[in-house]
């Protein structure tokens, strides 16, 4: 028998597991108006607690950080002007090449009329500007790559 009344702890105890519960708690708790009042209202406080809804946000919170992690829009689309750039400095270096190719055919022309030394020219001519054409698309292929990892790097944060 215990004299003094039961700690909070003791009634805690009581309320959320009887059967594990020291005799002597028991035995305080059925003949003790104070301590069966307490544990009454624990009793009411925990049964209330399980029934609160699980905590939860009120926002969507998928729909909100998805977006910041996946791409916002398909690659192809975000590089769609990237390549609209790119083929038009192609199509304009062809354009200035063959310019400059019909200028220095012409001198030539004048120069060597009918001679072997203007094939010969002629095909370095051709030599150095599909050389020259290559250099281009490579540069602008290495510059594209550097843009678009600049643009992931931005995307990402
Ligand atoms: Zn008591």
């Amino acid at each position: 028998m215990i004299t003094k009344h039961l700690s909070d702890f003791d009634i805690q105890q009581w309320v959320l597991d009887k059967t594990n519960c020291d005799e002597n708690i028991i035995e305080h708790i059925h003949e003790c108006e104070h301590c069966k009042t307490k544990a009454e209202a624990y009793q009411l406080l925990f049964s209330e607690i399980k029934e609160q809804p699980k905590p939860a946000f009120d926002f969507n919170l998928s729909e909100i950080i998805l977006p910041q992690i996946s791409p916002a829009q398909p690659a192809f689309q975000r590089n769609g002007l990237m390549k609209l750039i790119i083929a038009s400095f192609a199509i304009a270096a062809i354009g200035i090449a063959s310019y400059l190719y019909k200028i220095q055919f012409n001198i030539f022309y004048k120069k060597y009329i009918l001679d072997i030394t203007s094939s010969i020219s002629k095909g370095v001519m051709y030599l150095l500007l599909t050389s020259a054409f290559t250099l281009l698309i490579f540069q602008s292929i290495a510059l594209y790559k550097k843009y678009q990892r600049k643009i992931d790097d931005l995307n990402f944060y």
